[in-house]
């Protein structure tokens, strides 16, 4: 790759994360998963590196950069076997919405602990009668003298049982209009009312989904995160880096799948020549590792636009990477399962949990059809009939 796309830093953080993730590689995750654990050894040393908090202002000690950085570092441990799923909300999403609108005491109160690792943040939107169509959001906060009081149900949010707290998107009464605007509200775990269930997910994941409910959930005015009537705004703050993390994690894991089979390719000899010499074989190999390449080259416009501050422009971008890494990868990981013949479905290759997590980051946090409708009617100015 040339500098002209990635600067030298940026190259050095790859090699550097790279180096870390095969120390640990698939082999630790899967025990993880295995033992019902979590990656803390991972976790904790990439913490300690400073790549968790990388995207984070220096002055709460973070790196400074920005999200080319962040899903650098989440690409690399991916492609490593041992990706971080909650890179993708609580440094990406819940440090990016304090960092950019938090108030000072958000800021000192969570991100250097965001920073170092040593606190997590869980991000909730999606609701179960809401899903894709999060306008449809009902879970609401009414004041209570000073405090709010939070009512409502979400589905589907990961790692609430592993994060200090959760970054909960609700509605609160505008007193002008009496319509209901997004207002972000942090819930410490362990907040009375604030209840969950793990919803059994066929996932070979350390990082589990919940059913969350809020019944009046009692919360001081500092839970709201910065301004009662820029939730929206701060909202999207949010969203494009989720998207282009999620294509980080698309992308590493596509890559993960590929170098195995490519790995395994080269050896597996059943005729005269390795398989890998069949064109059958090795091009759809070269097509995956071609579309995870054009995934990544959007998904670095994605980030620069973000990280450059233009909002808008990284909108369109951010949900153009998210559909193109995961549609790279779900392609890249049912070529590499196959190109193992029987092996792709063997607990020692470990590729078939593949099939399934590779179908994550086509559903989540915005479905392909969703990205679809997003490019058919901003970019084509096509009609919209929902
Ligand atoms: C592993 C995992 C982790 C997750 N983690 C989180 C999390 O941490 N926080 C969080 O808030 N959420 C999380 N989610 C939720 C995720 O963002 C939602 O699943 C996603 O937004 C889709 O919503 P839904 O599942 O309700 O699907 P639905 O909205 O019910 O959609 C079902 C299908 O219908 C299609 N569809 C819907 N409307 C249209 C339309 N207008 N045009 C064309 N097709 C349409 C969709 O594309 C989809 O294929 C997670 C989901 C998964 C699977």
């Amino acid at each position: 790759m040339s500098t002209v796309l990635e600067t030298d830093e940026h190259k050095d953080l790859r090699a550097a994360v790279s180096a870390l993730g095969r120390r640990y590689g698939r082999a630790y995750l899967a025990k993880v998963v295995a033992d019902g654990g979590h990656p803390d050894e991972l976790w904790s040393e990439a913490a300690k590196l400073g790549y968790l908090g990388v995207n984070l202002p220096e002055e709460y000690g973070g790196g400074g950069g920005g999200i080319a950085e962040l899903s650098i570092v989440l690409e690399e441990l991916g492609a490593a076997g041992c990706p971080l799923l909650m890179m993708v909300v609580s440094p990406a999403i819940c440090g990016t919405v304090i960092a950019r609108f938090g108030t000072p005491e958000q800021k000192r109160t969570w991100l250097p602990g965001l920073a170092d690792g040593s606190r997590t943040m869980a991000f909730g939107i999606t609701e179960p009668d809401a899903g894709s169509n999060s306008h449809r959001i009902t879970t609401t906060a009414r004041r209570d003298g000073s405090d709010w009081l939070l009512t409502g149900r979400k589905v589907f949010i990961s790692g609430v049982d592993i994060a200090d707290a959760t970054l909960i998107v609700g509605r609160a009464e505008d007193a002008r209009t009496g319509r209901l605007k997004p207002c972000l509200f942090i819930v410490p775990r362990d907040t009375e009312g604030f209840g969950r269930r793990v919803i059994d997910m066929e996932l070979h994941s350390a990082e589990k989904q919940f059913e969350l409910t809020l019944d009046d959930v009692r919360l001081p005015a500092e839970a709201l995160v910065g301004d009662e009537d820029a939730g929206l705004l701060q909202l999207f703050a949010g969203l494009n880096p989720e998207r282009i993390m999620t294509a980080a994690f698309a992308i590493g894991m596509g890559r993960y799948a590929l170098s195995t089979a490519i790995a395994y390719a080269r050896e597996r000899t059943v005729w005269k020549e390795p398989i890998g010499a069949h064109q059958a074989v090795a091009h759809p190999l070269a097509q995956a590792h071609i579309d995870l390449e054009l995934a990544r080259l959007m998904m670095q416009k994605a980030a620069l636009l973000y990280d450059a501050g233009d909002d808008v422009g990284a909108g369109e971008a951010a949900n153009m990477a998210k559909y193109a890494a995961a549609e790279a990868c779900v392609k890249a990981v049912d070529q590499s399962v196959h190109t193992l013949g029987g092996n792709g479905l063997t607990g020692e290759f470990g590729l078939a949990s593949l099939i399934t997590a590779s179908r994550v980051a086509r559903i989540a946090p915005v479905s392909r059809e969703m990205i679809l409708n997003y490019v058919s009617h901003q970019t084509l100015g096509l009609p919209k009939s929902y």
